[in-house]
């Protein structure tokens, strides 16, 4: 059975404190599930519940939602250890995905609408991987089931808010910059042209020393030898720009931003030593010395190429990232939550 629940959350949004939605809505659940097993003469309840594995799913909740049944209610998986963040993440999808069918809405995973990520900053950058070319019509809610996340917006302990949020809330959508990357080899033939939401990173491969010349709007700036440099998007800049001494940008600004990664200084290779950032209009290229041995990251996934010569990265004039939004968390309390502290 497939039951519709969206006029009764709406109800129970508008009459009901908003600290017990999720609870009175398993109460409501549970009291349709006996309904129906009453009709079909069935003698219990099966749920999928596990002791403590999201708030709703405590003893005392538990408790609180057995009272409205009188018939007994088994759970198989009560004493299953599902602090596993995959099994939650699992779990969630599955809930979500229930409550999302019920809600007039069908499933489309080649042409969707909305896209949920549910994991960590992580899931969301490789769930942009997949759904890179559908920018336009795509919008992407995150849920987090490990560490606090910068793209995420709900936890696994309150993501059943998800479920009144969207019923009740009107959302913002924010849009963030992405940068656009493209690679050449030594005939001019295009070998890489992607799209990044965090940073592209360039660096050796070999382990030795990675050079380069650096051109900004066609004219050189500086030649650069050390580790390898980052490019990062405004939303990266919280990441790998972060842990190599770059500015944390707001990530609604129309610009990037160029990171050495332990650059040497002598007099052949001389690099400004600071972070530097480029507006929307700047072109960046990026001249490796030695084509082979070179290392192009993007995001979470790394390229190895022998044959590299020139490396041309912009903000992406074309495309950006769209998130829902319904929970007012700015994006410098994200900042304190995760790197400062978590009141
Ligand atoms: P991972 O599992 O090692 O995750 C890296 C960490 O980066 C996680 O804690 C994640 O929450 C955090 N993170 C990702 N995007 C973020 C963002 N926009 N703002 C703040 N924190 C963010 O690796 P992964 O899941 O494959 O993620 C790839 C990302 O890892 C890369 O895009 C890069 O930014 C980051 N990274 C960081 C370092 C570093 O800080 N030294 C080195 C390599 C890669």
């Amino acid at each position: 059975h497939i039951i519709n629940f969206t006029d009764i959350q709406l109800y129970i949004y508008d009459k009901c404190p908003h600290d017990e939605l999720t609870i009175i809505m398993r109460r409501y659940m549970m009291k349709i599930a006996e309904t129906i097993a009453k009709d079909h003469d069935d003698k219990a309840l099966i749920t999928g519940e596990s002791i403590g594995q999201v708030a709703s799913q405590t003893i005392e909740s538990l408790l609180v939602t057995n009272e409205v049944c009188t018939l007994p209610v088994f759970r198989p998986l009560i004493g299953f250890d599902k602090q596993e963040i995959v099994e939650i993440s699992e779990k969630i999808g599955l809930q979500l995905k229930e409550f999302l069918l019920s809600s007039d809405l069908t499933e489309d995973v080649e042409n969707p609408d909305y896209v949920f990520a549910i994991g960590g900053d992580g899931t969301v950058l490789r769930t942009f991987n997949k759904y890179m070319d559908k920018l336009d019509t795509v919008k992407f809610l995150s849920i987090h089931t490990g560490h606090l996340g910068f793209y995420t917006d709900y936890s696994a302990e309150d993501f059943e808010k998800i479920f009144f949020d969207m019923l009740a809330l009107e959302p913002t959508i924010e849009q963030y910059p992405l940068l656009h990357l493209k690679a050449y080899c030594k005939d001019g033939k295009l070998i890489a042209d992607s799209y990044s939401l965090n940073e592209i990173t360039v660096n050796s491969h070999s382990g030795f020393t990675y050079a380069a010349k650096v051109f900004i709007n066609g004219e050189h700036f500086e030649n650069f030898r050390g580790d390898g440099l980052c490019i990062s998007t405004p939303t990266g800049s919280t990441a790998y720009n972060k842990s190599l001494g770059g500015a944390v940008i707001h990530p609604q600004m129309d610009l990037y931003q160029i990171t050495e990664i332990a650059a040497l200084n002598n007099l052949v290779y001389r690099t400004l030593g600071n972070s530097i950032i480029l507006s929307k209009e700047d072109e960046l290229i990026i001249k490796p010395l030695k084509l082979d041995n070179h290392r192009i990251s993007v995001d979470f996934r790394t390229f190895n190429y022998d044959t590299v010569s020139k490396l041309y990265i912009t903000l992406a004039k074309d495309k950006k990232i769209s998130f829902i939004r319904y929970n007012d968390v700015s994006f410098w309390k994200r900042v304190k939550r995760s790197f400062i502290e978590n009141e």
